[in-house]
């Protein structure tokens, strides 16, 4: 049992890595933005006490010395760092998303050093963005994709579209990480999360159809009637199931062997398509809403796809992958259960 700090539980994957760490028994300190986001949490967990599940504000992780006094506290041994913005609402790619990013990161880590000197291991959700190398496209056939690869954005693409600003942000955060570690050779390890697009159920207390993390949107976006005219390119051609990544979070902190490594964590391909099939298999009362079965896009690219190894999360860390469908209609019905 481990003292952890998890920030930003009020997101879509991190209500996922709190409930895992409260099966496995571990004690929560949890950072978000209010009070209000912390009554909700709380209201969902009404039987766990104050020591296994306590709650710290921190409004705005882009301010410097932001978790300065956050991470004091007593027996703190990990943390777990998932807070960082996910959208494309942007005016301002720096100050929107390059600098909660990155100073989110780096600010964490010298906070930890400076004032949480028992922490042992921090682990870090990064992005399948800091792996991507978009200028190469889908059909990238010989290219195995794997930990070992980086992506090459650079400042002046990532404030070209809010696209590049969101996979520079998290480039650009996880490379400061592991310089950090490289210059300051702090008294813990690093672990950083690498995931592609993450579906799966979303917790009903803390969302609405409006109010929907990014990766979740088009799937509400099928079953809501948004796109029935034309099935929109599916992008990224990778995914996982959050209850997968959010395992894998907490295994990071419980298995020695995952210290001081990136972990790319995929289950496999999907397509827009595909998802849209899944829905009429198994949901027909929303047979009205989706794309006809004529209606064309969101296939896979003629001419093939980049590979991926997977290897390196399913023999550490022991990840088996939830099949797509699963994914999908957990996610449907909580949808759903906030009023789809
Ligand atoms: P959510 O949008 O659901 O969660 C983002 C979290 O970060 C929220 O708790 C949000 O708080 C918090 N946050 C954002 N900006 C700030 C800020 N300036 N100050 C304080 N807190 C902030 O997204 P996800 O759960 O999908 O994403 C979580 C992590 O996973 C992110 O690091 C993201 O980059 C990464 N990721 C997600 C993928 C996906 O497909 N979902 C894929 C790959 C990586 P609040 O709710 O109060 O706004």
């Amino acid at each position: 049992m481990t003292k952890v700090l998890l920030t930003g539980a009020s997101g879509f994957i991190a209500a996922h890595i709190l409930d895992v760490l409260l099966e496995h028994g571990h004690s929560v300190v949890t950072t978000v933005r209010s009070q209000a986001k912390a009554d909700k949490i709380r209201e969902a967990y009404p039987k766990m006490p104050k020591e296994k599940l306590d709650f710290v504000i921190v409004e705005d992780i882009a301010q410097e010395g932001a978790f300065d006094e956050a991470v004091k506290i007593e027996g703190l041994e990990a943390v777990i760092h998932t807070a960082s913005p996910f959208h494309f609402n942007v005016t301002d790619t720096q100050k929107d998303l390059i600098d909660p990013a990155v100073i989110g990161t780096t600010g964490i880590l010298k906070a930890i050093k400076k004032n949480a000197p028992s922490v042992k291991r921090v682990v870090i959700t990064s992005s399948f963005a800091s792996i991507l190398n978009a200028s190469k496209g889908p059909s990238w056939t010989d290219h195995t994709y794997s930990e070992l690869d980086w992506n090459p954005v650079t400042m002046e693409e990532a404030v070209q579209n809010p696209a590049n600003g969101y996979r520079a942000s998290k480039t650009f955060a996880e490379k400061a990480a592991w310089e950090f570690v490289k210059n300051e050779k702090p008294n813990f390890t690093v672990t950083t999360m690498c995931p592609p697009m993450v579906f799966g159920p979303i917790v009903h207390y803390l969302n609405s159809l409006d109010a929907l993390n990014t990766s979740n949107q088009r799937i509400r976006n099928f079953i809501t009637g948004q796109v029935k005219s034309e099935i929109p390119d599916t992008g990224t051609f990778i995914w996982v199931d959050v209850r997968d990544l959010a395992l894998a979070h907490v295994k990071a902190i419980e298995v020695p062997q995952a210290a001081d490594k990136r972990f790319f964590i995929t289950a496999g391909y999907f397509s827009n398509k595909e998802l849209v099939e899944i829905i009429r298999k198994n949901f027909p009362e929303y047979e009205g809403e989706l794309p006809g079965k004529d209606v064309k896009g969101g296939d896979y690219p003629e001419a093939g796809l980049y590979k991926y190894d997977n290897s390196r999360v399913k023999n550490v860390l022991g990840i088996e992958f939830t099949p797509l469908e699963k994914s999908i209609v957990d996610l449907v019905k909580s949808l759903k259960a906030v009023g789809a």
